[in-house]
């Protein structure tokens, strides 16, 4: 039920973090993947390497939509098929809203939900035009449901990203495709370095967290291979939060 051999997933941002760790379990569950990203992810190819999977590279910047349908035809291209996308890269700007600049703002929305509504649209039409059905998995946040502190722009995608997920899978759940999000809680990544950096928050923080640490990138796999996997054929626009314990407080 859980397995994804034969399977083709796109994850975007997989050089580091989070999309490292997500391209790893689908990869140790049998999928072939495309690494989307800005910088060369040779890390991630090497581990794909090392427990025997197979994955491409696709060199693009998600800050315009240029390489949307290029990083689809190429995954298909290459691999030879697309049945999983996985919307994980993002970026975050720290600013108080007061001194919040244009850049910082549209920077992060066209990253964070531009092109992942985009690149959806480009993976559910391929979908469409192969007859067959997709699994899109977005990556939320805390900020889906919460305000967040300085971090306007980053909270107004993560939380419009909570709202698309919801909307795609209504228009796309009776042709096959599910559309589900992963909420990750505090993870230690570059994303968080600043809060981890910062004794006062990362006190605050871990003081909040119930299971009493921050979560490692290996700990989303489960719930991405869970989605991507035909054990999720009936969770269509639901948000899965990886976090935790802290949206139970
Ligand atoms: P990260 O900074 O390590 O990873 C972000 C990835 O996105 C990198 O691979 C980066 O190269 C890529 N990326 C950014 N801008 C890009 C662009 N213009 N074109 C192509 N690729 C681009 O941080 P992370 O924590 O691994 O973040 C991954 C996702 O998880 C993000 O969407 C982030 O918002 C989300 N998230 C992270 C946390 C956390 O605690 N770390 C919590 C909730 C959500």
């Amino acid at each position: 039920m859980f397995d994804l051999s034969g399977k083709t997933a796109i994850v975007t941002g997989a050089n580091t973090g989070l999309g490292q760790g997500i391209a790893l379990a689908l990869a140790e569950a049998g999928a072939a993947i495309a690494l989307v990203g800005r910088s060369a992810p040779d890390e991630t190819v090497e581990k794909i390497k090392a427990i025997g999977g197979n994955s491409t590279v696709v060199q693009a910047d998600l800050s315009s939509l240029e390489t949307v349908d290029e990083i689809i035809n190429t995954t298909r291209a290459e691999l030879g098929g697309l049945d999983i996308l996985v919307n994980n890269a993002g970026i975050i700007q720290r600013n108080n809203a007061i001194d919040f600049t244009m850049d910082e703002w549209d920077s992060v929305l066209n990253v964070n939900l531009r092109t992942v509504f985009f690149l959806s649209q480009a993976f559910a039409r391929s979908c469409l035009k192969a007859e067959q059905g997709g699994k899109i998995i977005n990556i939320a946040s805390m900020l889906s449901f919460q305000g967040g502190i300085r971090v306007p722009s980053y909270t107004a995608s993560k939380s419009g990203l909570m709202g698309l997920t919801r909307a795609l899978a209504n228009e796309w759940a009776s042709k096959g495709i599910n559309v589900n999000a992963i909420a990750p809680g505090y993870f230690a990544t570059n994303n968080t370095a600043a809060l981890q950096a910062d004794p006062k928050r990362s006190a605050e923080i871990l003081g909040r967290i119930p299971a009493g640490r921050w979560g490692q990138p290996a700990e989303l796999g489960g719930a991405a291979v869970f989605l991507a996997s035909r054990a999720s054929d009936y969770v269509h626009g639901s948000i899965l939060p990886v976090d935790g314990g802290w949206l139970a407080r």
